[in-house]
């Protein structure tokens, strides 16, 4: 058995929005974090800072970032989006409100200040070491140690790890590690849908060019377009799009037949977004993915947290917010037990049958989106934490 002992030292591999806030959790009940993060540190150098420019925080991150004191300052941060503003073909914009009044809403919030600020935080703890550049490439869980490569250096590197959280996203290393191991299965679903990013700029002195406090959704059955609003007037758009189909990313393979498509479908949009030609071929086009697996620890050695454990499809707008639930379960649970096995196995029961519902559920909430064939009124019957 593997007693709880905050002499000893956590590492956590990976240090995107999930893993920064747990360590932070961690450095706070006292325990010293080494850090290991693929990427170079986005504080000192230009990096993506991953899936998505902007995300939506609601409730449940909001509440994650209040146990650490953190919640004001994100606040202050994010822009309010109070409901669905709908863009059809022709007609008048609708907005769809989330609830009865302005105090429910989600908030747009860029996910690199996120980051940003977790980092920063959990290493004014001085409790936590972030190491960047660090690639996980293997865990040897009977011994308790993990080999990275330094991909400044290009070495080979072996390290002590007797506790492993492993928040290293949906294509994570330490899950892949754990399904070598006779009892565990992880099965990784990709959605026949990729996505690009476009950009709609601020007007003039920094002004919006669209309602403010919404999240935008043009809806058009087999693809869908959606704004979001960041802190200096632009939105980021997202362009849903099959991979492949009579209209997709293959088929849309030229300026002239993206053009087209954009005037016919997103009239409205196509003078928002001056570089809609550049931004769709040079922008990566993004993948999406669902993770469902089990047991997500080994013993008391190691556990999965974030979309490492149960990445979903981003049409729930779920995935960080959840992530951030699992950082605020944790620590509960480190205050009520003194064996790592018993914190971890109490986890994966809590959070598992969640896990796998809100995966579900962001499926069923991109036809719903794409379609937008609720009435008003069943959508506010709804959560109203969703996107
Ligand atoms: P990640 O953010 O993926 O971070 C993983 C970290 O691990 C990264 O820093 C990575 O560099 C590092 N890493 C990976 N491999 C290794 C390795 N081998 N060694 C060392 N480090 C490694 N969620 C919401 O709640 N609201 C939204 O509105 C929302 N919108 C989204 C929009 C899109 C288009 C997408 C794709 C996702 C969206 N999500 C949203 C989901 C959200 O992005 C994820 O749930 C969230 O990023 C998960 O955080 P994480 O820290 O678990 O993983």
């Amino acid at each position: 058995m593997h007693e709880i002992d905050r002499s000893e030292s956590i590492t956590v591999a990976g240090a995107g929005l999930v893993g920064s806030l747990l360590s932070l959790f961690l450095a706070r009940r006292g325990f010293q974090v080494e850090v290991f993060e693929r990427r170079p540190d986005m504080r000192r150098e230009t990096v993506d800072a991953g899936r998505s420019i902007n995300l939506a925080i609601s409730a449940r991150g909001l509440h994650a970032l209040r146990q650490v004191g953190l919640e004001e300052e994100a606040r202050r941060h994010a822009i309010p989006m109070r409901g669905r503003m709908i863009h059809p073909v022709s007609g008048a914009l609708a907005l769809q409100p989330y609830g009865k009044d302005d105090s429910q809403h989600i908030n747009s919030i860029s996910r690199a200040w996120l980051n940003k600020y977790l980092m920063t935080h959990a290493e004014e703890t001085g409790r936590v070491r972030i190491r960047f550049r660090q690639r996980l490439q293997h865990v040897d869980f009977a011994a308790g140690t993990l080999s990275f490569l330094d991909e400044a250096g290009g070495a080979t590197r072996q390290e002590r790890a007797p506790v492993l959280m492993g928040t290293d996203g949906s294509g994570s290393v330490v899950r892949q590690e754990m399904t070598k191991l006779p009892g565990f299965s992880s099965n990784s679903e990709l959605l026949s849908h990729g996505y690009k990013e476009l950009t709609i700029p601020a007007g003039p002195g920094g002004s919006f060019r669209m309602e403010k406090n919404a999240l935008h959704i043009w809806p058009r059955g087999a693809y869908m377009l959606i704004a979001l609003p960041n802190e200096d007037g632009s939105f980021t758009c997202t362009l849903f799009l099959p991979f492949e189909g009579p209209v997709s990313f293959a088929s849309l393979n030229s300026p002239g037949t993206l053009t087209a498509f954009f005037e016919e479908q997103f009239p409205d949009a196509v003078p928002l977004i001056p570089e809609l030609t550049h931004d769709f071929f040079h922008n990566p086009t993004g993948t999406m993915v669902t993770v469902k697996g089990a047991p997500w620890h080994v013993g008391g050695r190691a556990l999965l947290l974030g979309d490492a454990a149960h990445a979903i499809v981003p049409f729930f707008g779920q995935g960080m917010n959840c992530g951030f639930e699992d950082c605020v379960v944790l620590d509960s649970l480190l205050s009520r037990h003194t064996r790592w096995e018993d914190v971890f196995t109490e986890f994966f029961h809590l959070r598992k049958t969640n896990a796998d519902a809100i995966a579900d559920m962001a499926v069923e909430n991109f036809i719903e989106m794409r379609d937008s064939t609720a009435s008003p009124r069943f959508l506010l019957e709804k959560q109203v934490e969703k996107v």
